[in-house]
């Protein structure tokens, strides 16, 4: 979504694309659910019809109601913004986010900023070692929580129970929710932004649009995946695709997470409720492959990729399969911003996406605590660049030189067991997770 009149966001093939995704993984869950909680209450709320003619209905309207939007709600009404000057939109109801199926890995410095609103504790597993290698070689490398002096390199959550409870955050604060309500797009006006919504509205136009909203700054926090998104600056398709499942194996190794790269992409292996949750990344032509695989198969695929140092691969949950590519760059405008995935969207290598976003909307949440005004999110943008510069320089080094296809490596004339990947990609990944503790 940008700033710019008649824009339609993330549309309605997307939709589709994502609600296929949902099905596939989620066939317990295939009854449309009830508009719960949070947007239960909120429908009632008289915030959301104010009086005609007030100048705007809300100081801070976000986009997106996921992790990184919600955060930013809660950490406004910690740092005493009105609540009832918040208002949260998104297409989906919290229930429907609540059953995205993705495992995130935490860093220390997100946990903190889930703490600072009440949003933990959360279900999760430590991670307290992380064992990188390469398919091929022998090296290997540990990397320990006692080198970074922290509790834990990470913390493996269901971004279905982050969401859960960033909603049940905002709902006691009387953030006002509206649920399930599309964003269309918006146009910027001398002192406010209007935002045309889809949804149930009364009085929604020819093209199903309600009455525009109306608030002094718009935070774009719709996020969404890869292939879902309009293209910014930087963007890159690395043809691969992420395969997702759970998994249990006969010799699991409590709180180690595996980070393995392979000649398609790189295959990680979180410690989650004894078992693991894995993200394998492989060319498009290859996951649909193993996608279609049954159940034994596939373990055998798995167990031949990572190798033996967790035994047998036993039980996998259905799979899904996520496109990957980085898509970033600033966006916004004097009155709007952008956060979390809205504003990049990386390779998950090193699960540095919402990491990433949550350190956004901390910065974001300081800034608009002191004045929800165009200063402000000039001073969020310069403030935030360094670090998205970095992340993201690091994790695209990570997606790009470690496949075998890197053109850098064709360049070289190099085939990617030839050369040391596991010293190099530690030492990332180390820089990664520094980063994180912020
Ligand atoms: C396979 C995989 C593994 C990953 N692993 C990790 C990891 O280990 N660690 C990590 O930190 N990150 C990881 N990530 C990245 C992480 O999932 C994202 O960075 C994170 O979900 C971004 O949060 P967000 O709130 O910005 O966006 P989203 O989670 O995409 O939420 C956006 C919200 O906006 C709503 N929305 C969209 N369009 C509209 C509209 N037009 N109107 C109204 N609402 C709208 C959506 O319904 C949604 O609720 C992974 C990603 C993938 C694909």
């Amino acid at each position: 979504m940008t700033a710019t009149p008649n824009h339609t966001p993330q549309d309605t093939r997307h939709d589709a694309q994502h609600q296929e995704r949902q099905q596939q993984g989620n066939t317990q869950h295939q009854e449309q659910s009830k508009v719960q909680g949070a947007e239960q209450d909120t429908a009632q709320n008289p915030a959301r019809r104010p009086a005609p003619g007030a100048a705007v209905d809300y100081d801070i309207a976000i986009c997106g109601a996921g992790p990184a939007g919600m955060a930013l709600a809660a950490l406004l009404a910690k740092r005493g913004v009105a609540p009832g000057r918040i208002v949260l939109v998104d297409a989906k109801t919290l229930e429907q986010a609540s059953r995205d199926p993705r495992t995130l890995a935490l860093s220390h410095g997100s946990r903190q900023i889930l703490e600072q609103v009440g949003a933990w504790p959360l279900a999760c597993t430590e991670i307290h070692q992380i064992h990188v290698s390469r398919r091929g070689q022998f090296g290997r490398s540990l990397i320990d929580r006692s080198e970074h002096h922290v509790p834990a390199l990470g913390y493996v959550t269901r971004y279905g129970d982050i969401v859960t409870a960033l909603g049940a955050v905002c709902q006691r604060a009387g953030i006002a929710a509206l649920r399930p309500a599309r964003v269309l797009g918006c146009v910027e006006q001398a002192g406010h932004v209007e935002l045309r919504l889809a949804g149930d509205e009364p009085g929604a136009d020819a093209d199903g649009a309600g009455r525009p909203l109306r608030a002094a700054i718009v935070v774009q926090a719709e996020g969404g995946l890869f292939d879902e998104q309009e293209s910014r600056s930087q963007r890159h398709d690395y043809q691969q695709t992420a395969l997702i499942a759970e998994v249990r194996s006969s010799a699991p190794i409590p709180q180690r997470a595996y980070e393995r790269f392979t000649e398609q992409g790189p295959l990680a292996l979180l410690p989650q409720d004894g078992g693991y949750s894995l993200v394998w990344c492989a060319r498009p032509d290859t996951a649909r492959e193993l996608l279609a695989l049954d159940d034994a198969a596939f373990l055998a695929a798995l167990g031949q990729a990572f190798g033996g140092r967790l035994g047998q691969f036993t039980h996998v949950t259905p799979r899904l399969g996520f496109p990957l590519g980085l898509n970033a760059g600033e966006r916004g405008s004097a009155r709007t911003v952008a956060v979390g995935n809205a504003a990049q969207t990386l390779h998950p290598v090193a699960g540095q996406g919402l990491n990433l976003g949550l350190r956004d909307v901390s910065v974001l949440a300081r800034l608009l605590a002191q004045g929800a005004t165009p200063a402000m999110l000039g001073q969020f943008n310069g403030l935030r660049r360094q670090d998205r510069a970095l992340t993201v320089r690091l994790t695209d080094t990570m997606a790009r030189v470690f496949a075998n296809d890197s053109p850098l490596q064709a360049l070289l004339g190099l085939s990617l067991a030839a050369i040391d990947v596991v010293g190099p990609a530690r030492g990332l990944l180390a820089e990664l997770m520094l980063y994180g503790r912020r």
